[in-house]
């Protein structure tokens, strides 16, 4: 009896007091953003755009424009903890709205080609601008990679992240529907990694295919050529292509051929090999079907590794598939960042996406985005060093 008596009121006080505890305004446990923001110049309209330089603990730092959410830079430690850059850019906004290679930008609203800018969706037949031969790549002429984005500090305990926001407009670049897109780049404060996260809706039927398009040299941006990298591709397969890069529509087993990446090994050893999709491709562009356990699941889709900086890079993906393309199209004609030049096969890219041309294919998985849902997408780009 005189125990209850004593118990209850000492529950009562205790609940009362937590309450009184848990109404306390604390302090947010999370670090105050240290993202810095600055003019990276004008583009053609007369319009400013922003670089946002987001950083963690040990030194690696990535800015980002809202010009087509592009990733200008990326400084990763070598093995020696040396800061190098580690992808292709320029060092102007001017540049990159008039620059064809994509360095960098958030590739959309379709990543890759699209057959003859055509496809039919709900018995409608759209027609897009064509800007590669016969064929539209990238989301057309002025793709998302060339758009003015909304940018805004996000950062939060995961670490300093940049939310991107762009409304493309229903007919913009011949597709359909307004979509509303989101890519929110976190640089990981536990870790040497960049998490980008992609989410779309739509207020009429519409296909997409968002994807960044890095160009990574682990030797440091303009230091020679990555044939020396060696690249694990965590796939047993590939959309093989015709001559216009477009998928056959078939899915090749690269065992016993040059795409066989499943056990690491240097990208230039087989690259230059007797082969109609090397030929074709005038090098590695191709899509990696990637071998997933679920269809969704974020799981490891590449690992590169470069011997003389010691720097790996490491990729995984909810998306289905990845285009390695070895920057066959690079002939030192470009002059990228601190006047570096970009050579014939000075750096590859690693594109996580959906399969090129989806919307003429039923048998790949679907690119179609319909009102009342949400497009949800994660790549993630680690770095570490092997000794
Ligand atoms: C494509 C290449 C293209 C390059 C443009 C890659 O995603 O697969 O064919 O030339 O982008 O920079």
């Amino acid at each position: 009896m005189v125990r209850r008596n004593l118990t209850i009121p000492a529950t009562v006080a205790a609940l009362f007091f937590l309450g009184a505890v848990t109404m306390l305004p604390y302090p947010k446990a999370e670090a105050k953003s240290k993202m810095q923001k600055q003019a990276f110049g004008k583009i053609q309209d007369g319009q400013s755009v922003d670089l946002y330089t987001l950083s963690n603990k040990y030194g690696m730092t990535v800015a980002i424009s809202n010009f087509g959410g592009t990733l200008v830079s990326l400084n990763v430690p070598d093995r020696d903890g040396k800061i190098g850059d580690v992808i292709l850019g320029y060092d102007n906004p001017a540049d990159y709205e008039n620059g064809k290679a994509y360095f960098g930008g958030t590739i959309g609203r379709y990543g890759n080609r699209i057959a003859h800018g055509k496809f039919t969706l709900d018995g409608v037949a759209y027609t897009l601008p064509l800007n590669d031969g016969p064929n539209t790549l990238h989301g057309g002429i002025r793709g998302f990679n060339k758009r003015v984005w909304t940018a805004k500090d996000v950062s939060n305990s995961a670490g300093e992240a940049l939310e991107l926001t762009y409304l493309s407009k229903d007919g913009e670049e011949g597709f359909p529907g307004n979509l509303s897109v989101k890519v929110v780049y976190t640089l990981l404060a536990d870790q040497n990694a960049l998490k980008i996260d992609y989410t779309a809706t739509t207020d009429k039927d519409t296909v997409l295919n968002l994807t960044n398009h890095a160009y990574f040299n682990l030797a440091g941006q303009g230091n020679g050529d990555i044939l020396q990298h060696q690249l694990a591709l965590y796939a047993s397969q590939i959309t093989p292509v015709d001559a216009t890069l477009i998928p056959t529509g078939a899915l090749q087993d690269v065992h016993n051929t040059p795409f066989d990446f499943l056990q690491p090994i240097a990208i230039g050893a087989r690259i230059n090999m007797n082969d109609e999709q090397l030929r074709l491709g005038k090098g590695y562009d191709h899509n990696w079907v990637l071998d997933k356990k679920s269809p969704t699941s974020l799981s490891p889709a590449a690992r590169a590794y470069d011997a003389q900086s010691g720097r790996v890079l490491e990729v995984s993906t909810t998306e289905p598939g990845i285009q390695f393309y070895t920057g066959n199209f690079l002939d030192g004609t470009i002059h990228g960042k601190d006047g570096k030049v970009y050579g014939y096969r000075s750096a590859f890219c690693l594109e996580t996406q959906h399969f090129p041309d989806s919307p003429n294919h039923k048998n790949f998985p679907s690119t179609e985005l319909k009102p009342g849902q949400t497009l949800h997408s994660t790549s993630i780009y680690k770095f570490t060093v092997q000794k």
